[in-house]
């Protein structure tokens, strides 16, 4: 059984003023039947921990550099990010491949590091308008797949957060036959992989334009286990709903 999991992703937005919007999600939400996870900027992150206290509501990092530590100004690692109470962190985001370059190698790199440390990672795939356009997303989701999934010896501690790169922020989003036909490929490339144990027990997030009116519909979706929510994660009457519409 895959437990539901609604991750927030902040980006970089919020300041400690936004930590009003944690204290409204734990008291609606800090005992919810499913997994809630927020990833605030690095900043924010012991802050949010610890106003979060004991309520089941989990923090996770956006990156990690693939060293434990060393010259390279700027990056934080996977054992920083654990420090500071996180026990997740997003890679291979769409904006990170994009701003900063970072590689399916890159992506495979920071997901070992942040397995050794003890972290659980979502890492995110999803082609972008013109690769659909051309028919190649099944055949990029593979790629990506292929190569940003390290080794995996149990399932639990990967997320897959499938992101159409159109669908960020946009406000557009597949139908709800292109979210199923692309998790169930996910699902299926998993399990040739790493095995059907392994492969059924990693869960599978939609990603791009989730809100609290399109949630459920997105959720009804074969192979899909939770989302990976952006804009609407800022706002805890926003996120709240999406979490209502997981549960
Ligand atoms: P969005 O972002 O919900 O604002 O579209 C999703 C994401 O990039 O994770």
């Amino acid at each position: 059984m895959r437990v539901k999991l609604a991750a927030g992703n902040w980006k970089m937005n919020g300041t400690r003023a936004a930590l009003a919007e944690v204290d409204t999600l734990v008291a609606e939400h800090g005992a919810a039947s499913v997994e809630v996870l927020l990833c605030p900027p690095a900043t924010l992150l012991g802050a949010m921990a610890e106003r979060i206290g004991e309520a089941q509501i989990a923090v996770g990092g956006q990156t990690c550099h693939p060293e434990a530590s060393g010259a390279h100004t700027g990056d934080i690692s996977a054992e920083m990010l654990a420090d500071a109470g996180a026990t997740y962190v997003i890679l291979g985001h769409s904006e990170r491949r994009a701003d900063h370059g970072e590689s399916n190698d890159m992506v495979r790199a920071q997901a070992r590091a942040a397995l050794a440390a003890g972290l659980k990672c979502v890492i995110c795939v999803g082609e972008t308008e013109a690769e659909r356009d051309a028919a190649n997303t099944l055949d990029i989701i593979s790629g990506q797949l292929a190569g940003s999934i390290p080794d995996l010896s149990t399932g639990e501690s990967l997320v897959v957060a499938y992101e159409p790169v159109w669908a960020i922020g946009t406000g557009r989003t597949p139908t709800l036959d292109q979210i199923g036909e692309v998790h169930d490929y996910i699902r299926a490339e998993l399990e040739r992989r790493f095995g059907t144990g392994v492969g059924r027990s990693v869960r599978l997030l939609y990603g791009g334009s989730v809100k609290p009116s399109n949630a459920a519909d997105i959720f009804a979706v074969s192979n899909v286990d939770g989302a990976l929510v952006g804009g609407a994660s800022l706002k805890a009457a926003d996120f709240g709903g999406i979490i209502d519409a997981l549960e």
